[in-house]
């Protein structure tokens, strides 16, 4: 049979006896959700990881004893979907390739998608039947998708509650916009720029002879230390009437701000090399500062007009060194020359341990050369930090004087706006690509809704719920605190596209992500809209609020139920996602669950996991490379699939998907199947009883427990990858060596018994075949069975320290051999005599107490033996040797007795059998044959060995 066939056969069982349909009550619960996917294109690798852990810790929990809640559905909302048909309805040649060449669709299905229904259908079905394929434990009763009329009653429901919170506002509103398609965009329209934000500068109104020259900072407060302006002289400068005033900016700021509510009016050009050498005043201090040429400028950036800082601004004090050092070839008159050469930086932060100009302090440390070198970049963000954070204000900056970098610029941006000496203009943190190819810009839109995501209040309320979660890794916590501090308003509803309509504004749709930060309470409701039990009509505000938040008085009993259910699977446990979410869904999520229910109904953990690359490039969806999870499983099967990308990387590493490696993955599991059916099969032949256990069988059953012991823990951190080299390759190689020095069938049963059970989750098509022929038919399943538990009993550190020392010393011969090239006819080997032993036990026993140094050590010694100058040599050793250990490792060494001679002189014939010559063992003290003299060197836990 082949392995998909045997993965069918299992899924279908699964399928039929409803194994993973959770049903409320008894046991405790653990409700896991991962984010559902866009339904754009088909499943691919990528996604696979983020599903696949999923899915591993649904299974892991679920034979931990939780009744384990793992739902899943679809989201279509937004204007992909409707981009998408019309391209294929038009029959867009690129979009067509990447479909039917990528995503694999045959065309003649392909042509017939041509509406956002038909896609989201096709692409459903296909999902549901690759993750059901991948083996994914859902229970698909609660499926649904994002444009399901009962869904879009339930996001009604909650937009109501937010705006009645005043969580919704209404007004002029910056949005990230793509010209070309006229609508604002989300991470999921773009072709490049997800996560970039808009970034609020201040445009700080210098005047020029009537006109004004704004020049965009994020450091208003350095305007104090303005020397001069510069312009790009190669540029030509628009002049606009704006308002009353008139404006001299770039041409891409022109364009910029007629998206805003500027509405720029162009009346005329200067090139940037006429205003050379002119003033303009300072709003702020009404000194002239002169404007100045330099290279640096770019006239696609703010608006294309720059203040010069140069104590304080890398960027700028390079320009100008560049000038008065003559390095630019710019035709200045002699007049301004020699204006330039008597220009000194102004300074205006107190920045301790950077002396006079933190800027030129930087320069120097990181030997910037010139304004057009590349790391002028990072010197200026490293100023730009150190003084945010330290930097204090002198008193060039007047009334500002004393005040902390960090908590100055609000103040000084409001005083500026309200005297009208500056203005905001908002620009995109990184370039925005729509999918439509076209450059995004940011937009003000008047009237706009948007989620007051900068409320003080909802902040607080969020960074409480966080401070009570557990984060995964909990490297992560700072960065989802970061961003919360971060998080601006944000619009939540636009004009096209598939999705919910605002109840109380009927133009509007709610915004894809607004409508994707509760729904893991509506698996509770959909699976019994899914049944039919719940009529569409009866789902009114007063029912959610009912059901979810338990306001108000039960409609019937059915409604009872329903809120039982509710509150028995709520909260989440844990949401398990892919790190790109991070600074959008994830953290839309807390906000959402903090506003709308109460506090016991928080989520308890976000686990974070990294991406896949594909022979190392970054997947695309739109633009290839690309690999179907379809592609995947009919390749090389779902268990090597899920195998390899749980193994190859864990936490917010990302993996690679070779195929080389996924080849190798695949024969690993092959050998890991064979193995297991020689085992059942040796057992049902085998006379040996299980019951009588020679120290070999204790050996390999202690190991188990080792590795049980490390793979729970890793699981109960999400570390895949150490469980499963632990539960997998670390089980493999123990059982290697406890076939080579003698098995018992028996035995290896029922560590096959426990081997399995720790596989399940994460390869669990093989598992069950496997886990089948043990026990004797498919009636009971091992994704039903109990994740093994540390067996205390069996756990015999003695054991094991003499089981390596047995393979340490072979590994030993081994190299000796190897190294002399002698073909051995005798092998003598030396175990430490009772007195080197007996001062390395007390070694231990002192680091154990914390005690050990030369003098205790010494002490006890000498108390028991005589040879006082081989004791002290002996000793010395001893110390720095068990100082290096660690103090897990001392403490098991110190308290497990272990007979090295013993050890040694029963594996004799052993050795002798690996080795194809005579063996023998003696205790150093004594030997009976000794010619080379080597029984001295012979070390606690390090026999001596004498080779012929
Ligand atoms: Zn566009």
């Amino acid at each position: 049979m082949s392995v998909q066939e045997i993965e069918k056969r299992w899924q279908k069982r699964w399928f039929e006896e409803r194994i993973f349909e959770a049903e409320s009550g008894g046991k405790e619960k653990f409700f896991i959700t991962v984010p559902y996917p866009y339904l754009n294109g088909n499943l691919h690798v990528g996604h696979t990881r983020t599903f696949v852990i999923g899915d591993v810790l649904a299974r892991y929990n679920r034979m931990m004893g939780y009744n384990v809640l793992f739902p899943m559905a679809f989201h279509v909302t937004g204007t992909p979907l409707v981009g998408l048909s019309e391209l294929i309805r038009n029959r867009d040649e690129r979009t067509i390739k990447v479909y039917n060449d990528l995503h694999k669709i045959p065309k003649d299905i392909l042509f017939d998608l041509n509406t956002p229904e038909k896609l989201v259908n096709y692409f459903k079905k296909e999902s549901e039947i690759a993750l059901s394929d991948m083996g994914c434990s859902i229970d698909w009763r609660r499926k649904f998708t994002t444009m399901d009329p009962p869904y879009k009653k339930f996001i009604r429901w909650q937009f109501g509650k937010l705006k009645s919170k005043g969580l919704i506002a209404r007004g002029l509103h910056p949005v990230r916009w793509c010209p070309n398609c006229k609508n604002p965009v989300e991470d999921h329209d773009l072709l490049r720029g997800e996560g970039a934000n808009i970034l609020d500068y201040t445009l700080i109104k210098f005047s020029l002879d009537g006109y004004i020259i704004p020049c965009a900072t994020l450091r208003p407060e350095t305007v104090f230390g303005a020397t001069n302006l510069w312009v790009n002289p190669a540029v030509t400068y628009l002049i606009a009437k704006i308002g009353e005033e008139e404006w001299m900016i770039g041409e891409r700021a022109f364009e910029k701000l007629s998206h805003t509510d500027k509405h720029p009016e162009k009346i005329g050009e200067i090139e940037g090399r006429d205003l050379i050498g002119r003033y303009a005043k300072n709003p702020m201090n009404e000194e002239e500062v002169i404007v100045l040429p330099a290279t640096f400028v770019d006239p696609t950036e703010g608006s294309g007009i720059v203040m010069s800082v140069p104590a304080h601004a890398p960027y700028d004090y390079l320009a100008l060194r560049d000038l008065k050092e003559g390095r630019c070839d710019y035709d200045l008159t002699e007049e301004i020359s020699d204006l330039i050469l008597k220009i000194e930086p102004i300074k205006l932060i107190d920045l301790p341990g950077y002396g006079d100009f933190p800027a030129l302090t930087v320069i120097d440390e990181l030997k910037v050369k010139d304004q057009m070198d590349p790391k002028a970049e990072k010197a200026t963000k490293i100023v730009y930090k150190r003084e945010f954070h330290d930097g204090i204000l002198n008193d060039v900056t007047r009334r500002y004087e004393g005040y902390k970098v960090s908590e100055v610029k609000e103040i000084i941006t409001k005083e500026m706006l309200k005297e009208g000496k500056a203005d905001i203009f908002h620009e995109l943190s990184e370039p925005v690509t729509c999918r439509c190819g076209t450059e995004c810009v940011v937009k003000l839109v008047e009237d706009q809704w948007f989620l007051t995501y900068s409320k003080k209040e909802w902040k607080d309320e969020v960074l409480d719920c966080l401070s009570s979660m557990k984060i995964i890794p909990e490297e992560y916590r700072k960065e989802f605190e970061n961003k919360v501090d971060w998080l601006k308003d944000k619009a939540c509803a636009r004009r096209r596209g598939l999705g919910t309509r605002l109840p109380w504004d009927k133009d509007w749709l709610i915004e894809s992500l607004a409508d994707s930060t509760i729904y893991m309470a509506y698996y509770i409701l959909s699976k019994y809209i899914n049944e039919g039990r719940i009529k569409e009509e009866e789902l009114d505000d007063q029912f959610f609020d009912y059901v979810l938040l338990g306001i108000g008085e039960q409609k019937s009993d059915l409604h009872k139920e329903i809120r039982n259910e509710f509150e028995y699977w709520y909260p989440v446990d844990l949401r398990s996602s892919g790190k790109d979410l991070v600074p959008n869904h994830l953290l839309f999520f807390l906000f959402h669950h903090v506003a709308i229910f109460p506090r016991r109904y928080w989520p308890r953990a976000i686990a974070v996991n990294g991406f896949v690359s594909l022979e190392g490039e970054k997947m695309s969806k739109s633009r290839g490379p690309l690999f179907t999870m379809r592609e995947a499983i009919d390749e090389y099967g779902a268990d090597v699939t899920r195998f390899y990308i749980l193994g190859n990387s864990e936490h917010i590493q990302d993996a690679d998907w070779r195929s080389s490696r996924v080849k190798d993955a695949k024969r690993a599991l092959e050998r890991f199947y064979g193995l297991a059916e020689d085992i059942i099969q040796r057992s049902k032949v085998s006379r040996e009883s299980g019951k009588d256990l020679s120290r070999r069988d204790r050996w390999i059953l202690h190991r188990m427990q080792v590795r049980i012991k490390e793979a729970r823990a890793a699981m109960e951190n999400i570390q895949t990858r150490r469980a499963l080299q632990n539960a997998f390759y670390l089980i493999l190689n123990d059982i290697k060596w406890y076939r080579k020095r003698g098995e018992n069938p028996k035995v290896l049963l029922d560590v096959l018994d426990l081997w399995v059970r720790l596989l399940a989750p994460f390869i669990p098509h093989i598992c069950e075949e496997i886990w089948s022929r043990m026990n004797g038919g498919p009636q009971n399943f091992i994704s039903l069975a109990r994740y093994p538990e540390v067996d205390e009993g069996k756990i015999d550190h003695s054991i094991e320290i003499e089981e390596d020392l047995l393979r340490d010393t072979i590994e030993d011969i081994r190299e000796i051999l190897a190294v002399t090239k002698i073909e051995p006819k005798k092998i003598v080997i030396y175990t430490a005599p009772e007195w080197k032993r007996d001062i390395y036990k007390t070694a231990l026993k002192l680091k154990v107490k914390g005690a050990l140094d030369m003098g205790s050590l010494m002490r006890t010694a000498i108390k028991d033996h005589a040879n006082t100058r081989r004791i002290s040599n002996f000793a010395k050793k001893m110390v720095r040797e068990v100082e290096l250990m660690g103090q897990a490792e001392v403490k098991i060494l110190a308290n497990s007795p272990v007979d090295e001679f013993e050890t040694m002189k029963k594996a004799e014939d052993f050795i002798s059998y690996e080795f194809g010559c005579e063996v023998s063992v003696f205790d150093a003290e004594f030997s009976k044959y000794d010619p080379a003299k080597k029984s001295d060197a012979a070390m606690p836990l390090r026999p001596a060995i004498y080779v012929e």
